[in-house]
């Protein structure tokens, strides 16, 4: 993938078998790319299903390779959908921390991986209430030039700091999962 001449681009020998992407037939009303003004939004969808959490490790740190600080990385989906499964591939493929040592931060809400706090990981499972989120600081970590990865990142609603890629998972029964993976660049 690659941004060429204002437009983005994926090339598929990057991508694996089974990568599917809309980028040429994208969802026309929001790919909007302004050549006159200094706002330029490109929008771009991309979906794969995986069938074990190893493929979706492995999808993860595909997806690292594009994600460039300060990003905002919402995703979204039921529990065992496998929001964490794959947040253990960005944070290994962004070079943070092993696969490993990602965990649910279901309890402490967010975690830091790597050195100066270079990727934040949060989980909004249990956050209750606009109070309760401003207590996490989001806003804050986005401002840097990290990446903070946001499960249950729907609960932000409209608090939500622009995202730079939203990402959604659905459990399709056995060990398949959809990810459909929305980017944003505004
Ligand atoms: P979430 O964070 O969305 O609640 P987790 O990643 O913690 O989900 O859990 C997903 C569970 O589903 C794990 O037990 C994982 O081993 C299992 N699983 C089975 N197939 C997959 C798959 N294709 N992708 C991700 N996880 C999978
Ligand atoms: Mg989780």
């Amino acid at each position: 993938m690659t941004i060429e001449d204002g437009h983005l681009a994926i090339e598929n020998k990057e991508i694996t078998p089974g990568f599917q992407s809309s980028i040429d037939n994208p969802r026309s009303t929001t790919n909007m790319v302004n050549r006159q003004s200094t706002i330029v939004n490109r929008q771009w969808m991309a979906e794969r299903v995986t069938h074990s959490p190893e493929e979706t490790v492995l999808f993860g740190r595909e997806i690292a390779v594009h994600l460039q600080p300060p990003c905002l990385v919402l995703l979204e989906g039921d529990l065992g959908a496998g929001k964490t499964t794959l947040v253990k591939g960005m944070v290994a493929g962004l070079g943070a921390a092993s696969e490993d040592e990602v965990t649910s931060p279901s309890f402490t809400l967010v975690h830091e991986y790597g050195s100066a706090g270079r990727v934040y990981h949060a989980d909004l499972y249990r956050i209750e209430g606009a109070r309760d989120l401003a207590t996490l600081g989001l806003e804050d970590l986005s401002s840097q030039a990290a990446t903070v990865l946001v499960e249950w990142g729907e609960k932000l609603g409209d608090n939500a700091p622009l995202p730079c890629v939203k990402i959604r998972m659905e459990h399709l029964g056995r060990d398949d999962r959809r990810i459909l993976i929305e980017r944003v660049e505004g």
